[in-house]
């Protein structure tokens, strides 16, 4: 029985060994033939996405001119996920889990700091159906131009992204309020960036983004992206542009929400370039090409 396993376990290292050793040879032909790079000790290989991979990820570009393209948008119930920071309206508002995640923690540092905890999700994912609703509403109420600056077409909201949320002050008596009335709304603007989310629509962007001033609305990019945008004062369809300057040889550097550096490149088309063995995300960006984050 015991020479049983011993020789199960023999041969058990031997495929290992022989794994590692076909992994090995092939990095090292990867790099012979000039189709692999390695910089500053991390090797980077070829890999190819899909042009559907395009249109998904935290950093894709929605907005008049582009379409939210993705069928069916995982969300989850953001009463059931979030904690006791901030508030929820109601129990139907769902968001993306990365966004109730990082919502949890943002909140989280917000209540400790100012001791704020009526912030409320007014508004979350929306379905193109509701989308749809909201924009005819507006038309009829307002009238096809004004209607249409209220309420973002069908398939050009952010809000069917699953990233995006409104938020309200709703304090414990019931009574609601504009976000940007309350004192606590200066930590919260200046702290977002470092779990990820921006304030997508400004004042000073309305010319860009062709949405007016919206205090209440956060998209959330990623702490590494979120940080450029607020350093460099570019709105989400600026830093696209921006990021187009990057490459994996020469990377657009950032920080993360924790301080930490992060390494951050574009590559145009699906045929993308990453680093092997090293933490790293890669998002569409809803137009020609993909945006890849390298973690320390
Ligand atoms: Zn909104």
């Amino acid at each position: 029985m015991a020479r049983r396993k011993r020789s199960f376990l023999r041969r058990f290292l031997t495929l290992i060994l022989i794994a590692v050793i076909v992994f090995c040879a092939g990095i090292a032909i990867l790099l012979a033939t000039g189709k692999a790079q390695k910089i500053d000790g991390v090797v980077y290989i070829p890999s190819v996405r899909t042009s559907v991979d395009i249109n998904n990820g935290d950093l894709i570009l929605v907005d008049s001119e582009y379409e939210y393209r993705i069928d069916k948008t995982p969300t989850v119930s953001v009463s059931a996920r979030k904690n006791r920071s901030y508030k929820v309206r109601d129990n139907d508002i769902r968001l993306r889990a990365v966004t109730v995640k990082q919502l949890n923690d943002l909140f989280t540092e917000v209540k400790k700091t100012t001791g704020a905890n009526c912030f409320c999700v007014n508004s979350g994912y929306r379905s193109r159906e509701e989308q749809d609703a909201i924009y005819n509403e507006r038309i009829d109420s307002y009238g096809e131009d004004r209607g249409s600056a209220l309420a973002a077409m069908p398939g050009h909201s952010e809000h069917e992204t699953g990233l995006a949320c409104d938020l309200v002050w709703l304090a414990d008596d019931g009574s609601v309020d504009a976000i940007n009335t309350v004192g606590a709304y200066g930590e919260l603007a200046a702290d977002c960036w470092k779990y990820g989310f921006v304030q997508r629509y400004k004042a000073d962007k309305t010319y860009i983004t062709g949405i007016s001033n919206e205090p209440w609305h956060f998209r959330y990019v990623g702490a590494p992206h979120a940080y450029i945008m607020e350093r460099e004062g570019l709105c989400l369809e600026e830093y696209v542009d921006y990021v187009r300057d990057y490459t994996y040889e020469q990377p657009l550097v950032s920080r993360g929400g924790d301080g930490s550096e992060a390494l951050i490149y574009f590559c145009g088309g699906t045929s993308i370039t990453v680093p092997l063995m090293k933490k790293h995300s890669v998002s569409g960006n809803n137009i020609d090409g993909f945006i890849v984050t390298v973690y320390p």
